[in-house]
């Protein structure tokens, strides 16, 4: 390989290094051991290069032409603080498993929900958006008996999940834009029997950011439990750039009752953290259990006091705190500008595509998420066309991605396009990597090409 010019990032191999004999050398006191894997250094080669050409059957994901899907890779930092703590390997279980790292989780925590405007809270990192949203509506269940409730474009893990805790769940109408129709919602609270509505900020197919004032006005209303699934969006909280419905939802997001956000979707972590948030810090009563082999060594908040997952990877934990450490959440920082860069990208894709006759965009995204039409004369027409245009890309290093999505989110009217079904195939860009700001140009190239083709 030439020297210098690599696909895959590599700055930051001789920090580990340096943060290694740092390590070690906190452990200094203890008798000398010999390191377990020197016995076969050919062999563990070997298999890391076995292991390494394996990797190689992945779309790249950490390339900006990779603009499909939810997939990035972490952070430099992240991904070095992970590898060190996993010499350690600390278990956030308990504290006797990881002190240094539940105080890291912590404080990461407590950042994570002053984001949101919260002083106080009750919250941890677990496995992902899934095991966080479970949490928070296993104790939405016990807090507020009654059915949940959840837009139609919300995470499909809702409905799962609350067959899961034995939960009865509604779907409550989207409306055009792919937001949670809060007239809808009004009309099924006036029957009752609703204990839990679902507000998500960031719908995973489209990117879109239910109204959640109206939604507040009708909690003060109704008196349900409000969770907010944030896992693809909270962090958009700190970005400039929105247009005023998505601003004022995140701004009244400190309102709910618990808050999911995904630290490994767009908080540059890797895989395996969520993070659960409760505005009432006396829910971790709901806990409590009576354990007598796994609490002795203090008096102190055991991180597994308030979480139903029992092991969990202390390396998560420092990962997420060094992140913070060097890009802090901030307004009108680092971390926050390149939130503000993807959504740049998406505006700047959505205005090439309204301006071209072979695509309909549905609607001016509200994060960094675009979604289009390949038009044709029919939505089953179109539906195929779209299928084309995503191989051909593809053939061109584009990776886009398909979403099925209802008729209604497109002006078909206007574009004379006959509705024969309800739903239609649409190609779909998660434009999440800050480098997408300067490469839609590329990716506008590709399509043109792809669409041509
Ligand atoms: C990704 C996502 C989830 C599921 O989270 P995982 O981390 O994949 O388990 C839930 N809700 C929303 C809005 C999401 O985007």
């Amino acid at each position: 390989m030439t020297e210098g010019r690599f696909a895959l990032e590599r700055a930051g191999l001789d920090a580990l290094r340096a943060a290694l004999d740092r390590l070690d050398e906190g452990f200094a006191a203890l008798p000398a051991l010999e390191a377990a894997s020197d016995g076969d250094a050919a062999a563990l080669r070997r298999v890391l290069l076995e292991t390494a050409a394996r990797l190689t059957d992945n779309y790249p994901y950490f390339h900006p032409l990779y603009a499909g899907q939810m997939l990035k890779p972490p952070d430099p930092v992240a991904r070095l603080a992970y590898a060190l703590a996993t010499w350690i390997n600390p278990n956030n279980h308990a504290l006797d498993g990881g002190r240094a790292s539940s105080a890291m989780e912590k404080e990461a925590v407590a950042d994570l929900a002053k984001m949101f405007g919260w002083d106080e809270h009750l919250g941890h990192l677990c496995g992902g958006g899934t095991m966080a949203n479970l949490e928070a509506l296993w104790a939405a269940g016990r807090l507020a008996p009654g059915a949940v409730l959840a837009s139609a474009q919300a995470h499909y893990t809702h409905e799962r999940i609350s067959a899961v805790l034995g939960l009865p769940f509604e779907e409550v109408a989207a409306d055009r834009f792919g937001r949670l129709d809060a007239e809808a919602l009004a009309r099924r609270l006036e029957r009752g029997g609703v204990g839990t509505v679902v507000a998500t900020l960031g719908t995973t197919a489209t990117g879109s950011v239910d109204p959640l004032p109206g939604i507040l006005r009708l909690k003060e209303r109704h008196g349900f439990r409000l969770h907010v699934d944030a896992a693809y969006g909270g962090y958009f909280r700190l970005a400039e750039n929105l247009d005023a419905p998505a601003r004022q939802a995140f701004d009244a997001i400190g309102e709910a009752d618990s808050i999911v956000v995904d630290p490994h979707k767009h908080g540059l972590q890797p895989y395996g953290c969520g993070c659960v948030l409760f505005r009432d810090p006396s829910v971790g009563r709901l806990y409590r259990h009576d354990s007598p082999y796994t609490y002795f060594s203090s008096s102190e908040l055991h991180l597994g006091e308030i979480s139903l997952e029992c092991s969990r990877p202390g390396a998560s934990a420092v990962a997420l705190w060094a992140t913070m450490r060097m890009l802090p959440l901030e307004r009108r920082g680092t971390f926050a500008r390149r939130l503000e860069d993807s959504r740049a990208a998406a505006l700047d894709l959505h205005a090439r595509l309204a301006k071209d006759p072979r695509f309909l965009p549905a609607f001016r995204p509200e994060l960094d998420i675009v979604v289009w039409l390949v038009r044709d004369a029919s939505l089953t027409a179109c539906s195929a066309r779209a299928r084309r245009v995503f191989a051909a890309a593809a053939r061109r290093n584009l990776h886009l991605a398909l979403a099925e999505l209802p008729a209604a989110f497109l002006d078909l009217e206007g574009a004379g396009i006959a509705r024969d079904r309800d739903t239609v195939t649409c190609l779909r860009s998660v434009l999440m990597k800050p480098e997408h700001r300067e490469w839609v140009g590329a990716i506008w190239a590709a399509l043109d090409a792809a669409a041509g083709a």
